[in-house]
């Protein structure tokens, strides 16, 4: 047996032994493909000795190429049915695997899997907008706790989370992802490596952190991208006019306010909740 490689049963006996079909209601599609699940471990750079966190490891697939990359890996899955499957790579990776039964919305990640984690996830569709949003809304001082982000997404959302200016995807989600973290698709996955497949394709976006701009509030930008985007048609004159000291901002900066919220830059919305966060 190589170093970090013990010998385990392929992940469809471990589904079968296990009785592990796969939940709708969970969101479970299983990955199992071993190749494609040690290029997904490898975005995140080299794992050796470093912290992780796994949401949804169901029977295991993911968080086998995590341990085989040498991390040290926090797991929380929700379907008690695959504790048993889980249990067994704690026996092959010994100290390296701590599976928590529970909830990943209701656990305190930071807490668990420590400062610096990177987290790594083939997200269940339910939760997986929210737990990122959670993540990209961390104290930030200088950088959030984790150290990167590397999450399976429907590829809808992942085009979300990168969006550019001017594209249909542009939003909240993507001013939210890059206003002080890098974002970008780092792998497409076809629907037919899943099991069962599901209806769309996927997508692995990988996120990592930089220094928050300077004076900005992130309840600020917040308030911000809510009213320009909720009405994303509208001239930011009219979107924005509710929003207390949002028009003089653009008047200040010298953004037009005939202009639509699709068209304003990441670095744009972050000047004006710099003046509104004063
Ligand atoms: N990691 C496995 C893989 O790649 O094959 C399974 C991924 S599957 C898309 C999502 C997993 O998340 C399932 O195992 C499901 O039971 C689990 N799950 C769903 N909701 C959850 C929650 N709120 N907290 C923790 N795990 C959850």
């Amino acid at each position: 047996m190589a170093e970090g490689r013990p010998a385990l049963p392929p992940l469809r006996d471990v589904i079968a032994r296990h009785g592990l079909a796969a939940s709708k209601a969970l969101g479970q599609n299983f990955l199992l493909d071993e190749q494609l699940l040690d290029r997904i471990a490898a975005i995140p750079g080299p794992l050796r000795d470093a912290p992780a966190f796994e949401v949804g490891p169901g029977p295991g697939g993911l968080t086998r190429a995590i341990l085989r990359a040498g991390a040290r890996l926090v797991a929380v899955e929700r379907d008690r049915r695959c504790l048993p499957a889980l249990a067994e790579l704690e026996e092959a990776f010994p100290g390296q695997l701590r599976t928590l039964s529970g909830d990943a919305m209701e656990i305190d990640a930071r807490a668990e899997a420590g400062e610096g984690a990177h987290i790594i996830a083939n997200l269940p569709y339910n939760v997986g907008t929210p737990l990122l949003v959670g993540w990209l809304s961390a104290d930030w001082s200088p950088l959030p706790w984790w150290r990167s982000l590397t999450l399976m997404f429907q590829m809808e959302v992942a085009e979300r989370i990168v969006a550019q200016p001017g594209t249909d995807h542009y939003g909240r989600l993507a001013i939210l992802s890059q206003w002080r973290s890098d974002a970008r698709i780092a792998m497409k996955v076809h629907r037919s490596a899943f099991t069962p497949p599901p209806k769309v394709m996927s997508a692995v976006v990988h996120i990592t952190p930089k220094p928050a701009p300077d004076g900005v509030q992130l309840k600020y930008l917040e308030r911000l991208t809510a009213a320009a985007f909720g009405q994303r048609r509208k001239m930011l004159r009219q979107s924005l006019k509710g929003l207390p000291g949002a028009l003089e901002a653009l008047d200040q900066i010298g953004i037009d306010p005939q202009r639509r919220a699709e068209t304003v830059s990441v670095a744009e919305f972050v000047d004006v909740a710099r003046i509104l966060s004063r």
